[in-house]
């Protein structure tokens, strides 16, 4: 007789980009922050098992979620119409809006994006924060391509602010406020683009899509979305 064989639980491989305080932030080794913590708690709820993370800069995390090195994208990644042609999104599960961040206690405070002109600016690649700088300022004629310096992650450009060798970072509002409190830096002003995150998964992967979906309806409906959001930022 045949050996009964036990069929595997499909599985949820998550791709994040650590660095991006509080969402995704590695701790002594420890990948943790509000999107890891929700993201597996939302996995929790399905039918699927949770196959662990895998780390990426964060403009890596397409191409691996379409090459299925990763089932499921959680990095803080804003719905857009561009990326929305090349991979599909779960229901929202957080709105920001971008910041300029500047040097604490620094001469130079801008109350506006036109107050960047001229100068240098950092940005995190393949993030809506790079788009602001491209549409708003560099197609604008307001800023030189020169003026942007491009980082693969965000914590790089605020050790480069800290350092005078840039101006002023444009990058997600929360963000923004969360290094203004951890570093020597400040939120100059915020920039309206209402935002919307949500967990990527592959085109057309719709079993993935509604099991990620139901699971944030349940952890919304059972008080672990409002619990983390409380832990993670005080609201
Ligand atoms: N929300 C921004 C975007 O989607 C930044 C995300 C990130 O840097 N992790 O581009």
């Amino acid at each position: 007789t045949a050996t009964p064989t036990e069929t595997p639980a499909p599985q949820i491989v998550a791709g994040t980009a650590p660095g991006f305080p509080p969402f995704e932030i590695k701790e002594d080794g420890e990948l943790t922050g509000f999107d890891v913590e929700l993201f597996e708690a939302i996995v929790a709820e399905t039918e699927y098992e949770f196959g662990g993370w895998r780390e990426f800069e964060f403009d890596a995390l397409i191409p691996a979620l379409r090459d299925e090195r990763i089932d499921a994208i959680a990095a803080a990644m804003t719905i857009t119409d561009e990326r929305d042609q090349v991979i599909d999104f779960s229901d929202p599960y957080y709105s920001a809006d971008q910041s300029v961040i500047v040097l604490e206690g620094g001469d130079f405070v801008p109350e506006s994006l036109d107050d960047l002109s001229g100068r240098m600016v950092g940005v995190q690649e393949g993030t809506t924060g790079e788009g602001v700088v491209d549409t708003q300022l560099i197609e604008e004629g307001k800023l030189q391509e020169s003026n942007k310096r491009v980082y693969g992650n965000y914590t790089l450009a605020v050790q480069d602010l800290e350092n005078g060798n840039i101006d002023a970072i444009v990058l997600d509002q929360p963000v923004g406020a969360t290094f203004a409190d951890q570093r020597d830096v400040t939120v100059a002003f915020v920039y309206e683009t209402g935002e919307r995150y949500g967990f990527g998964v592959r085109q057309n992967d719709s079993a993935r899509q509604q099991a990620i979906n139901d699971g944030l309806a349940a952890v919304r409906d059972n008080g672990t979305y409002e619990e983390l959001r409380n832990e993670w930022f005080g609201s």
